[in-house]
């Protein structure tokens, strides 16, 4: 087995034993594409949502957000061109029947080395009936880009909001692709999340928007804690793009499997809003009130995956550290990213003292920073060990110097860091500030 393979299964094992990734519908035997997010998971993942919804929306004035319906009218992929264009390439292996995505393999199958078929086209979405009747009037598709759901949008935000260009539209939700060979963890899933945002422009001031995103999109890598090192900027030559794209940059990753695609930065020009104005009748234009002109604007797209960041925060934070005799594991995020920002424990659970002292200050704490974990289970290594795992920055433990055994440390914890190991002792007022100053760093 490879470094990477190795490490791959490690993370994948750890998501497992720790809460923040299952397989999807394991006790049947999984569904190949689908993972389920456990209690850490979840927590990572709103994080990373929540940097991600203030520094695109709340901390501007020209952001509309919007939670559009997964299910749409069939006609808004038709407009879009996926009905006739969102496809892979497929190819079936002609000796073991395997299928793979044709631009993913070589001439010979990765698994039994026969030749495969011509490739095929094969559509993405998935097709599903909505109502009673199942036939071709029916037809609906769960959509595989979140996008989608904003253009349809784009003239109700103009008639509530009356907003100048530019301005954008941003959005959180699940999109569904029936990928041909989903693998990698959660890196090509069926069920997927995005954080997309169309962000509308005059057509002359394009690049201006797009090279300013781009910026915004390392920024947010930096929220994020990624390591700089691992980030590639693309520029995605024209055969490569997507239907709808004059001009792409994608932004890859160095995951432990190879560097791979986590971003998208699209120049969607006015491919959507005409697309749609076209087939809806309805018009998607906008009227300058100063110029007093009329036009359809252009659409400069960022998308983020939201499994693919998690992912690539997971697997960027896995540290190993040689302690001699013992190896320890641990997650370095960063304190904004970390699902349990600080555990806190008493010293001994059996000393009533002890626990009421240490409620008290878990109490407290958690009324300035909610992701504060209480364990009280094991001896203090397996505490330190376990949170180790999930990558709590900070533990805090209650001993018999805060009850005033030592007068001078009456009221003061020890405080330990993750990355150091090191141990300091601190006041149980100055907690909350010091926590909440390492998470805005
Ligand atoms: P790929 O080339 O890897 O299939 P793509 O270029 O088709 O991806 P986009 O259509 O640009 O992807 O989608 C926008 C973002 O959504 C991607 O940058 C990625 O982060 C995420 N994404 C796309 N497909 C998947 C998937 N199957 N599983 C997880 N995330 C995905």
């Amino acid at each position: 087995m490879s470094e990477s393979e190795n490490v791959m299964e490690k993370i994948v094992s750890l998501s497992k034993r720790r809460g923040f990734v299952y397989q999807g519908s394991e006790i049947y035997g999984g569904l190949a594409g689908t993972w389920d997010y456990g209690p850490l998971g979840v927590a990572l993942k709103k994080n990373i949502e929540n940097l991600w919804w203030k520094r695109f929306v709340l901390d501007r004035e020209d952001m509309y957000g919007v939670d559009a319906a997964i299910l749409m009218h069939p006609k808004v992929w038709e407009a879009s061109g996926h009905v006739a264009g969102f496809s892979d390439p497929l190819v079936t292996c002609q000796k073991c029947k395997r299928r793979f995505r044709a631009d993913h393999v070589g001439e010979k199958c990765p698994e039994c080395e026969g030749s495969f078929t011509k490739a095929q086209q094969f559509n993405m979405m998935f097709k599903t009936h909505v109502g009673a009747a199942e036939d071709e009037s029916s037809v609906s598709y769960l959509r595989p880009e979140t996008a989608g759901g904003m253009f349809v949008n784009f003239k109700n935000i103009i008639d509530s909001f009356h907003p100048k260009l530019p301005f954008g539209m941003a959005q959180i939700g699940k999109a569904f692709r029936n990928e041909i060979a989903p693998r990698d963890f959660i890196f090509r899933v069926r069920e997927l999340e995005q954080m997309e945002i169309e962000y509308f422009v005059r057509p002359d001031d394009w690049r201006t928007h797009f090279d300013y995103f781009f910026d915004q999109q390392m920024d947010f890598l930096k929220d994020l804690g990624l390591s700089q090192n691992k980030i590639h900027k693309i520029d995605v030559p024209a055969e490569d793009r997507a239907h709808y794209s004059k001009h792409s940059v994608d932004t890859e990753f160095d995951f432990p499997f190879g560097q791979k695609e986590l971003l998208g930065l699209a120049y969607r020009t006015d491919h959507d809003l005409s697309a749609h104005t076209n087939a809806s009748s309805v018009d998607l234009s906008y009227f300058d009130e100063e110029t007093k002109e009329r036009f359809t604007p252009h659409v400069i797209e960022p998308t983020f995956g939201l499994g693919r960041l998690f992912l690539a925060v997971l697997s960027d934070a896995y540290m190993e550290e040689d302690l001699g005799e013992e190896k320890r594991v641990f997650l370095k995020f960063k304190p904004s990213v970390a699902p349990v920002k600080a555990a806190v424990f008493p010293l001994l659970k059996n000393k009533p003292d002890l626990v009421t002292k240490a409620r008290e200050v878990y109490q407290t704490l958690k009324q300035t920073v909610p992701q504060i974990m209480w364990d009280d289970n094991g001896n203090i290594g397996k505490r330190y060990r376990r949170q180790d795992e999930i990558g709590t920055p900070y533990c805090i433990t209650i001993d018999f110097d805060t009850l005033g055994e030592v007068p001078e440390n009456k009221d003061t914890v020890t405080v330990r860091d993750r990355d150091s190991g090191e141990q300091q002792r601190m006041a149980i007022a100055d907690l909350p500030e010091f926590l909440q100053t390492k998470i805005k760093a």
